[in-house]
């Protein structure tokens, strides 16, 4: 995603209840901080937000917490919300490489990753979200019975994360090649900004689900 150093940035993420900004430790905090049991869903690199924030929406029972690198596309997301003050929306700007500081053993429910940055040479394979570093990762945070949910339009990019939830020693429920032709795993599926902008432009969206 190209950045665009958005003025102010900073200072509407510190004044906003609903972002955490680059914080230690939360592991373990989660049902204080929504005040409730409910069940927790991330979403991991989620840009300008709009796929959890619609979520959240159309969910009340679930909560939501939308990680994000850039405090320069995640502004958008959290001005909206702003607006729209939904109880079950948060979001922390943070590197997702530290995520099992911020959620405990089993607190999240269930991992959404929508485009994820491809990291195409070989030697930063760790870096992309679907390695079997970030399924190791994913182990720690997500409850036995959870899963991880994963679009994208880059085709190579799909096709190591196959190889990869098996290398991490976990299952594929369901995936797909043509998200969008697909009758059963498109029911209810949510557009985010990228998948708008790839299908315009005629490209297939790939997803997969996998669990242990
Ligand atoms: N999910 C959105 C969508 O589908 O429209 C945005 C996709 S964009 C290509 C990928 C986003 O992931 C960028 O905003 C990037 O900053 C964020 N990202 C990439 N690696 C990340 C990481 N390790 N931790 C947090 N965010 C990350």
């Amino acid at each position: 995603m190209r950045l665009r150093n958005v003025k102010g940035a900073r200072d509407v993420m510190q004044e906003s209840e609903y972002v955490f900004a680059d914080p230690d430790s939360m592991a373990g905090q989660w049902k204080e901080i929504f005040g409730n049991d409910n069940p927790v869903q991330i979403e991991i690199g989620m840009g300008k937000g709009k796929f959890i924030t619609t979520l959240a929406g159309l969910n009340p029972g679930i909560n939501y917490v939308g990680i994000e690198k850039y405090s320069s596309v995640l502004i958008r997301a959290v001005e909206k919300q702003n607006e729209l003050k939904l109880p079950n929306l948060k979001f922390i700007r943070m590197d997702a490489e530290k995520i099992t500081d911020i959620f405990g053993k089993g607190e999240v429910d269930r991992i959404y990753l929508n485009f994820s940055d491809p990291w195409p040479k070989d030697r930063h394979a760790k870096r992309r979200l679907t390695s079997k570093e970030y399924f190791a990762r994913y182990d720690v945070i997500l409850k036995q019975d959870g899963e991880v949910h994963f679009k994208t339009d880059n085709r190579d990019l799909f096709d190591f994360s196959l190889e990869e939830v098996e290398n991490a020693g976990w299952k594929l429920k369901a995936y797909t090649f043509d998200l969008h032709h697909d009758e059963k795993l498109n029911e209810g599926n949510i557009m985010t900004e990228y998948e708008t902008r790839f299908s315009e432009e005629g490209k297939p969206i790939n997803k997969l689900i996998a669990y242990r």
